[in-house]
């Protein structure tokens, strides 16, 4: 019913000359898929996604967006400028934006909304630091974080929401959150969104996890019923990988 999603984040990694190497690579090497893939590249490399992964099995999308439509604000991207490059989905909510940016769930909520506008599916990242963790709260903080990211987002369908759950330790550091306390917290997450959109809507949004995954765990997680793929930054880089983590996915 949610088909398995495999979302590459590059970060702030590749020039765009390295980047359309990479692609044509993955356009030679892709596996048959069920599942869906996903490559996340900074802004200047989506010219090169466009032209390369076009017509392929591979979407590709940004990795934030601004919450203006248009006009006097200098260094932003729009939805729009994203929907014209041909970008299906586009990150908003990440941890490194919420923590080095300031970025409030509130704003969050207004670059999901410019995204649906456009047609482009929004991947929200919540996830609870360290510290909150450690305090017992870990739920209750990323319930919260998630309802106030989604504070008058409504998608038109289930398919075009996806909710990325990062816990920030877990971010780069390689430690991962155990596929069982994963799956609680999807689970969680699952709920809280059918109070928010109705159970049958929550059904069909799928739920990503992010932190450290790599081709050695990525199938345990996977095995869990509510996580339904990942959201992948340092072993997306490398080709050979996010391939293996293609095939893991089927
Ligand atoms: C991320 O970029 O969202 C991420 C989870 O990074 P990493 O896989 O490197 O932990």
């Amino acid at each position: 019913m949610r088909r398995v999603l495999v979302a590459g984040n590059w970060k702030m990694h590749k020039t765009p000359s390295e980047a359309r190497v990479w692609f044509a690579e993955l356009k030679r090497l892709l596996p048959p898929l069920d599942s869906e893939a996903v490559v996340l590249p900074a802004y200047p490399m989506l010219p090169a996604a466009k032209e390369v992964l076009s017509g392929t099995e591979v979407a590709y999308g940004a990795q934030d967006v601004s919450p203006h439509r248009e006009g006097a604000y200098t260094g932003e991207v729009s939805a729009r400028m994203l929907s014209d490059l041909g970008c299906r989905y586009a990150i908003v909510g990440h941890s490194e934006r919420r923590r080095y940016h300031g970025e409030t769930d509130a704003l969050v909520a207004e670059k999901a909304k410019r995204l649906l506008e456009e047609g482009i599916v929004p991947i929200l990242c919540v996830g609870e630091p360290l510290e909150v963790r450690e305090k017992g709260e870990a739920e209750a903080y990323t319930l919260r974080q998630l309802l106030g990211s989604l504070d008058g987002v409504e998608p038109s369908a289930p398919e075009r929401l996806v909710i990325a759950y990062e816990p920030v330790w877990a971010i780069g550091t390689g430690k991962n959150a155990t596929p069982e306390d994963a799956e609680a917290m999807h689970r969680a997450i699952r709920k809280a969104l059918s109070e928010r959109y109705g159970e049958a809507f929550a059904q069909r949004v799928r739920i990503l996890y992010g932190g450290s995954v790599n081709p050695k765990n990525f199938a345990h997680l996977l095995s869990m019923p509510n996580v339904d793929g990942g959201l992948v930054g340092g072993a997306s880089l490398e080709l050979e990988s996010f391939l293996a983590l293609l095939r893991i996915a089927g």
